[in-house]
């Protein structure tokens, strides 16, 4: 085996374990698992995008709401349909 392959195998499997753990760490571990085997680098993509459709942030305390959520945990607040994705107000 050469130099080169050996690197990209290792590579892979570095990116496999990042994926599944990513996966596991949201409650996605199957999912994490399957992207990592199958897509590789672009399932490690894919699972990091796809976080911040479960989850935004309360509009009154900025604290992380999952989005079928009715109530913010935090602030005791109505929150349902009013939470904010990263990139602005998520409808
Ligand atoms: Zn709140």
């Amino acid at each position: 085996m050469s130099d080169s392959m050996l690197f990209w195998l290792s590579f892979y499997v570095l990116i496999f374990v990042f994926t599944a753990y990513i996966g596991y760490r949201t409650n996605n571990f199957v999912a994490g698992v399957l992207l990592g085997y199958v897509l590789g680098p672009i399932g490690l993509v894919l699972l990091l995008l796809s976080q911040d459709r479960k989850y935004g942030r309360c509009p009154y305390c900025s604290a992380k709401v999952h989005h079928q959520a009715y109530f913010c945990h935090q602030c005791e607040k109505k929150c349902y349909k009013k939470l904010r994705s990263r990139g602005g107000v998520y409808e």
